[in-house]
C-alpha cells in the first residue's frame, strides 16, 4: 500500500480495512455537513482543492462532506452513507462489493474526482461503449464542479479525437478501446503521435468481468500481409472422421482428441507415415487439430453463423454477433474451410494484450461490483487488490428460493415454462436469464405458444438493450436475456419512469428466473441481483437438471441416486449438496486454467513491457542515432551535415523502430506455434509450461540484438534524403492498414459458455 499509507494516518489509526474505523469516518463526515452547506459553489470547490493541495488527503471526513455536498448540488443525489463509505474505500485501492442498484455510478464519480482532486488521472473503465457514454454525461456536472475536465472513448473516434478525450482528468472508456489504444500507440514513431498520456489509477467498474472473467482475453491489433491458408484436404479428411471411434470429446467439453484409429486413418488418408513425427508434428498435426476442432466444438449458427460468405462470431455469453471477433487465425481459417467459403487472409498479428496485463500497467488499480467476495482470491494472486464489502442501504428484501431440481434437461424446461406462464398470469414482472442465444429464442417461442411475448435480448446493440432492459420492471412484462446482456442498466419497478411501483410492489416485485446454474456462483449472484434494487421487493431462483453442464462436468465420474416425483422435480438435500459440490468443481476449474494460462501470459507481458522500454528510449532520446553511429559513423555525419541533426534523429528513430517492432511480431508469432506444438509434446510427458519459458527466453534475447543489427545494416544502402528515411523501397514498409479485434479465446468467459472451450485447453 506505498504510498497510500498516509490515507490510514491521516485517519488516526491503520486497522487497515475495519469496518467500524469507515463507518466513524462518514459520521464524522455527516456531522460537518452543516457547516458546508452555507459554502458557495466556489468555496466548496476551493475547500475541496485546499484539503487535498499536497496531493494526499488531509481531512477525510471534511472530503467526503465535501464531495457529497457537490454532488448534491451538482446531481441532485444526496448520497448515502454506505456510499461515502464505498469512496473511502475506492480512495484506499480497494475493489467494492456493492449490490446492484446501490449507486455505484456515484460512488465511482465521487472517488475519481477524490484523485483528481489529489493531482491524479484517473481511467474510469467500464465493459461497453454505451455505459462509458452513460456514465461521462451523467456525472459530468460532478467532476466539471471542480474545474476539471470529463471525457470518455468511442470507438468511432479518431486519432485526434481521443487523443483531445485522454487529456481530460477523468476518462470514462470501454475496457477493449483502451487497449486497443495501448497497442496503436505502440507503433507510434514520434511522441507526438500518440493518443494515450498514461493515467495514475484505473477505476473498473464491474471489476469481477473486466479482472477475473475476461481478464485473459487477448486484445489484438493486426496489419495488412497475406497468410498461408490451410489445407482444403485436411479438412476432407477431417470430415470423413467418425465420431467416438475417430475421436473423443473431453468431458468437459472442452477439447476434442483424436483417438489412435483416427489418427491411423488421418495418415492413411494423407498417405503420410506418422502425424507425430518431427516432420509433421508441427504443420499437419496441428492443421488436424484445427480442422478438428472446427468440426467438433464449433456448430454453426450456436457459435457462428454465416453471413454474406463469411463467418460472423457468436458471442453465446451476450447472445450477440461479436462483430469485431475473430477466432485465433488457423481456428478462423479451420471454419471457413469447413462451411466451403474462401479463407480470409490472415493478417500480421502486430501486437496483443490480455485485459489483465493491461490493467498491469496502471500504477494503481480499484474497482467496484456487485460480485466481488467470490473473485476475493483471484483478485488477490493476480492483482494484489483486497474486497471490501459495503453494506446496502436498506435490508434486502429479496427471496432467494432454494434451487429446483430437475432429473432431464427437458423436465426442467417444461418447469421454467409453466414458472413463467403463472408469474405472468398474475402480471409480475419476470426476468429470465439463459445461457445462450439459442436457449433464449426457445424458450420465447414456447412462451409464444401460450400467448406470451417476451422481450429476447440479442443481435441488438447495448444503448437498446439497456432500453429494453430498464423497462423490464413492468408490469407483465417478461424479458428473456443472457447473463451479460444490458448490465449496468438500473431495473425499476413499474417501468423505467415507476409509473406502476405500487402494483408491482404488491405483486412482489421482479421475478429473477436463472435457466441453469452458472459455472461459478458469483455469476449466479449477479443474475439475482438484478432483482430487489434499493430494498424493493423481489424474488430469484435457479433451475437445475442432472443433464446440465456443471452437473456434467462438476460431477465427472461421481452421480447421486435421485428419485423425482412425475414432472421429474427432485427434493432431496443431498442431490442439493451433489449439485453444490458440481459448481464449485467447476469454478475450482475456472481457477486453476486461469492460474494456467496466465502462466503463458505473463513471460510474454514482462517481456513486453521490456520492449515498451526500449521503444520509450528510441522515441524520447537519441539513441537510435547513437546506434547508427556506432556501426557507421561516417555515413551518419555526412548526412546529418546535408540534411540537419534532427532529420537524421528521426530517420534513425524510424529505421531501429520498425525492426523492433517487427521483431516482436514475429516473436509473438513464434511463440504462438511453440506454445500450440508443446501442448502437443505434452503428449510426450515434457513439461510444457518450462519447455515454453526457456524458448521464449531464449528467443527474446535474441530479438533486441538482431533488431539493432538488421537496422545497422539497412542503414548502409538505404535511402535517405531531405524527406527522411525510404523504408518502403527498401521493402520494409510498415502495414498500411491495421485493424483491432479480440480473439474469443476466453476460457473464462461468462456462464462457461466461452465461443471457444476447446483453445483454451491448449494452454494446459
Ligand atoms: P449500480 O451501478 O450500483 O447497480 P447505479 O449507479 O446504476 O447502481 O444506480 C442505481 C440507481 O440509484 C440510479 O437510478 C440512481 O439514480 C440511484 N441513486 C444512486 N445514488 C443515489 C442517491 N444517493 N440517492 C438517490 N438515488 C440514488
Ligand atoms: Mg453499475
Amino acid at each position: 500500500m506505498a504510498g497510500f499509507g498516509w490515507f490510514w494516518d491521516a485517519m488516526g489509526g491503520k486497522t487497515g480495512r475495519n469496518q467500524k474505523r469507515s463507518k466513524q469516518v462518514v459520521a464524522q463526515s455527516a456531522k460537518l455537513h452543516q457547516s458546508i452547506a452555507g459554502l458557495s459553489d466556489e468555496e466548496l470547490s476551493q475547500q475541496g482543492r485546499a484539503l487535498c493541495a499536497d496531493g494526499s488527503i488531509n481531512d477525510a471526513p471534511k472530503l467526503l462532506a465535501v464531495l457529497a455536498e457537490a454532488s448534491k448540488r451538482t446531481l441532485g443525489y444526496t448520497p448515502f452513507e454506505v456510499q461515502s463509505q464505498a469512496v473511502l474505500r475506492l480512495l484506499e485501492g480497494d475493489v467494492i462489493q456493492m449490490d446492484t442498484g446501490e449507486g455505484k455510478t456515484l460512488v465511482g464519480a465521487m472517488a475519481a474526482t477524490g484523485f483528481a482532486l489529489m493531482g491524479k488521472t484517473v481511467h474510469c473503465v467500464t465493459v461497453n461503449e454505451y455505459l462509458a457514454r452513460r456514465d461521462a454525461a451523467w456525472m459530468s456536472p460532478l467532476v466539471e464542479f471542480f474545474g476539471f475536465t470529463v471525457a470518455h472513448i468511442e470507438e468511432s473516434m479518431d486519432a485526434p479525437q481521443r487523443r483531445e478525450a485522454y487529456r481530460a482528468s477523468i476518462v470514462y472508456a470501454p475496457v477493449t478501446e483502451l487497449g486497443f489504444d495501448v497497442l496503436r500507440d505502440q507503433l507510434i514513431t514520434s511522441r507526438d503521435q500518440a493518443v494515450q498520456h498514461g493515467a495514475d489509477i484505473a477505476l473498473v467498474d464491474e471489476a469481477d468481468s473486466v479482472l477475473v472473467d475476461e481478464a485473459l482475453v487477448p486484445l489484438v491489433l493486426a496489419g495488412n500481409e497475406p497468410g498461408a491458408a490451410p489445407a482444403g484436404r485436411i479438412t476432407q479428411v477431417v470430415a470423413k472422421l467418425r465420431p467416438e471411434q475417430d475421436f473423443s470429446i473431453d468431458g468437459d467439453q472442452r477439447n476434442a482428441f483424436l483417438s489412435e484409429t483416427g489418427a491411423r486413418r488421418v495418415e492413411q488418408m494423407l498417405g503420410i507415415d506418422s502425424l507425430y513425427s518431427d516432420e509433421h508434428v508441427g504443420h499437419t498435426l496441428v492443421q488436424v487439430n484445427l480442422a478438428l476442432h472446427a468440426r467438433a466444438m464449433l456448430t454453426r449458427d450456436v457459435h457462428y453463423i454465416v453471413r454474406d460468405g463469411k463467418v460472423a462470431l457468436i458471442d453465446t455469453a451476450k447472445g450477440r454477433v461479436a462483430e469485431l471477433q475473430r477466432w485465433p487465425d488457423g481456428v478462423q481459417a479451420a471454419v471457413e474451410a469447413k462451411e466451403g467459403l474462401a479463407v480470409t487472409e490472415g493478417g500480421r498479428i502486430l501486437d496483443t494484450i490480455t485485459l489483465q496485463a493491461l490493467m498491469g500497467r496502471y500504477p494503481r488499480v480499484c474497482g467496484m461490483t456487485g460480485t466481488a467476495v467470490e473473485a476475493t482470491d483471484q483478485l488477490r494472486q493476480f492483482y494484489d487488490l483486497r474486497v471490501s464489502v459495503i453494506p446496502r442501504n436498506r435490508e434486502n428484501q429479496r427471496i432467494d428460493y432454494p434451487d429446483r431440481i430437475y432429473a432431464t434437461a427437458e423436465e426442467k424446461f417444461d418447469a421454467i415454462v409453466e414458472d413463467i406462464a403463472s408469474l405472468h398470469r398474475v402480471g409480475r414482472p419476470v426476468l429470465v436469464g439463459t445461457h445462450d442465444v439459442s436457449e433464449s429464442e426457445q424458450l420465447a417461442a414456447r412462451l409464444a405458444e401460450l400467448g406470451i411475448a417476451a422481450n429476447v435480448l440479442n443481435a441488438k446493440n447495448d444503448e437498446e438493450e439497456a432500453r429494453i432492459i430498464a423497462e423490464a420492471g413492468d408490469i407483465g412484462r417478461v424479458t428473456v436475456s443472457t447473463q451479460m446482456a444490458g448490465r449496468g442498466t438500473d431495473i425499476r419497478l413499474g417501468g423505467a419512469d415507476e409509473r406502476d411501483r405500487d402494483a408491482v410492489v404488491e405483486l412482489g416485485g421482479l421475478a429473477v428466473i436463472g435457466t441453469a446454474l452458472h459455472r461459478s456462483k458469483r455469476l449466479d449472484q449477479q443474475l439475482r441481483g438484478r432483482a430487489g434494487r434499493q430494498g424493493d421487493p423481489g424474488s430469484s431462483v435457479f433451475y437445475v437438471s442432472l443433464d446440465d453442464d456443471v452437473v456434467q462436468v462438476g460431477g465427472a465420474g461421481e452421480s447421486v441416486t435421485a428419485h423425482p416425483d412425475a414432472d421429474g422435480l427432485i427434493e432431496d438435500k443431498r442431490v442439493y449438496d451433489f449439485i453444490q459440490h458440481c459448481q464449485r468443481v467447476t469454478e475450482g476449474q475456472l481457477l486453476e486454467i486461469h492460474s494456467q494460462t496466465w502462466k503463458y501470459n505473463k513471460l510474454l507481458a514482462d517481456q513486453r513491457v521490456i520492449i515498451d522500454e526500449r521503444r520509450a528510449s528510441l522515441l524520447d532520446t537519441e539513441a537510435g542515432l547513437d546506434a547508427l553511429r556506432e556501426h557507421n559513423a561516417q555515413r551518419v555525419e555526412e548526412l546529418e551535415q546535408r540534411y540537419g541533426h534532427a532529420l537524421m534523429v528521426q530517420a534513425a528513430r524510424e529505421l531501429l523502430l520498425y525492426f523492433l517492432d517487427m521483431g516482436w511480431s514475429d516473436h509473438l508469432a513464434h511463440m504462438d506455434d511453440v506454445r500450440e506444438s508443446i501442448h502437443l509434446r505434452a503428449i510426450a510427458r515434457e513439461t510444457p509450461i518450462d519447455e515454453f519459458h526457456r524458448i521464449a527466453v531464449r528467443e527474446f534475447k535474441q530479438l533486441a540484438q538482431s533488431a539493432l543489427h538488421r537496422a545497422q545494416e539497412t542503414f548502409d544502402t538505404v535511402e535517405i534524403d531531405a524527406s527522411g528515411v525510404h523504408l518502403e523501397d527498401a521493402g520494409l514498409a510498415r502495414p498500411s492498414a491495421t485493424w483491432t479485434y479480440m480473439v474469443s479465446d476466453n476460457p473464462l468467459s461468462g456462464g462457461g459458455n466461452s465461443v471457444l472451450r476447446g483453445i483454451g485447453a491448449i494452454f494446459r
